[in-house]
């Protein structure tokens, strides 16, 4: 799960960065009160032993206790990495562009058309097809290319140690230690970028621990060596998410220039059959299936650029990583390796994307209006395109939630 606007984790997600660590995104801090709280180095030895008591009474072998955590001594730059995150604000061209080059594209065919026999037991088994698997696999770590090689259990340990996410991390660091345990991976082997992900989907060792599959047969589940492991692994995971095999998860769409841009809202799903009686279409210009499936419109650049319908299953996109542009990333990156065309950027490159200041701005200048965009960060997720879209139709602008410069002025000039 690279990062983008990688906003905190919670153990729910599967990765703390989402995965484009190995391309120099940089995820979003997990800001908090806490945030500079200024814990040191002193004490960890003595909380480490309480810890190892801890791990020892929920069933871990003290040999992989002693292992694993003997000597483990605090990393204070881990910690830094961690605490200087910065906040990931790319448009969906910006990320898309960059993330979902051809190269990945190509690559990612390539490896279901070498593999035909794994990926196919895999859509069996999982109902996950490999196109989806491809694009995350590609999108975290190029296809095992870039995992890291930071030793896990110290990084862990140090920011289960580190205030902020002490909770989170410990969990973490539990789970690591039962995947030792287990005899998947030994401390030496466990290795990943510095906040604890590990393979080739950059799974958290909670996710590791419970996903984990072993597919090659080989009794171990490994995620770092083995691709039909990390594949087969990735696809329980989406499935545990609640993929529902056969769907469609993203289509890219025509809209007419007249649209209701207010509908274009991803909390609004509505049969595919009611957006073809509004007259849109697909990207070639067929026509829409007029069935019941639900579905929402989603305009990443605003009305003039690029349009996806997305389906039940784009949930799991923005379930594996909390980020609308890797979310829509990641799904279109899928409906490219499955086949579909370059989208049409339309006029999408011609509204200036808000700089960082300008979208603090904009979310200031929404929050004095009464709104609640949460923390002033420049990012613009879903509640601060509830308030765009809120301020749009108040100045009678195309309500399609999407933040410009003509908004800010509009705001800025008490309009
Ligand atoms: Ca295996």
């Amino acid at each position: 799960m690279a990062s983008t606007t990688f906003p905190p984790r919670t153990a729910t997600r599967r990765a703390l960065i989402a995965g484009a660590l190995a391309v120099g995104l940089l995820a979003p801090a997990a800001a908090s009160a806490q945030e500079n709280c200024g814990r040191t180095g002193a004490g960890f030895d003595a909380w480490l032993a309480g810890f190892k008591q801890q791990a020892v009474a929920e069933g871990v072998s003290p040999r992989t206790v002693a292992a694993a955590l003997n000597g483990v001594t605090y990393a204070p730059d881990i910690v830094g990495t961690d605490r200087g995150q910065k906040v990931f604000g790319q448009s969906f061209f910006q990320f898309s562009d960059r993330m979902v080059a051809n190269y990945r594209i190509q690559q990612g065919r390539q490896k279901i058309q070498k593999n035909p026999e794994l990926f196919s037991r895999i859509e069996q088994q999982f109902g996950v097809p490999g196109a989806v698997l491809v694009a995350f696999w590609g999108l975290e770590t190029d296809f095992g290319a870039f995992m890291g090689d930071k030793q896990t259990i110290r990084s862990v340990a140090s920011l289960a140690w580190d205030c902020r996410r002490a909770e989170m991390f410990r969990t973490q660091l539990m789970a690591a230690l039962k995947i030792i345990d287990r005899g998947d991976l030994t401390v030496q082997t466990m290795r990943g970028p510095w906040a604890g992900e590990l393979g080739q989907f950059q799974f958290l060792p909670d996710h590791y621990l419970n996903y984990g599959v072993d597919f090659d047969g080989d009794g171990r589940v490994d995620l770092i060596r083995s691709a039909p492991d990390a594949l087969a692994s990735a696809a329980n995971y989406i499935k545990a998410l609640g993929w529902k095999a056969g769907q469609p998860w993203l289509e890219e769409v025509s809209v007419p220039a007249n649209l209701p841009w207010d509908q274009a809202d991803l909390s609004i799903k509505i049969p595919r059959s009611q957006w073809a009686r509004m007259g849109v279409v697909r990207a070639g210009g067929g026509q829409l299936p007029a069935d019941q499936l639900p579905a929402s419109l989603l305009l990443p650049m605003g009305r003039t650029g690029p349009a996806f319908l997305v389906y039940p299953n784009f949930d799991v996109f923005t379930e594996w990583n909390n980020s609308l542009t890797y979310a829509t990333s990641a799904a279109y990156l899928a409906s490219r390796v499955a086949g579909a065309g370059p989208f049409n950027r339309g006029q999408g490159d011609k509204i200036p994307v808000l700089s960082m200041a300008q979208a603090k701005e904009l979310q200031t200048l929404l929050n004095a209006r009464g709104h609640h965009v949460g923390r002033i960060d420049g990012i613009i997720g879903a509640a601060t395109r509830q308030a765009v879209k809120t301020e749009q139709m108040r100045l009678g602008l195309p309500a399609d939630s999407y933040p410009t410069p003509d908004l800010l002025a509009a705001l800025r000039a008490g309009k």
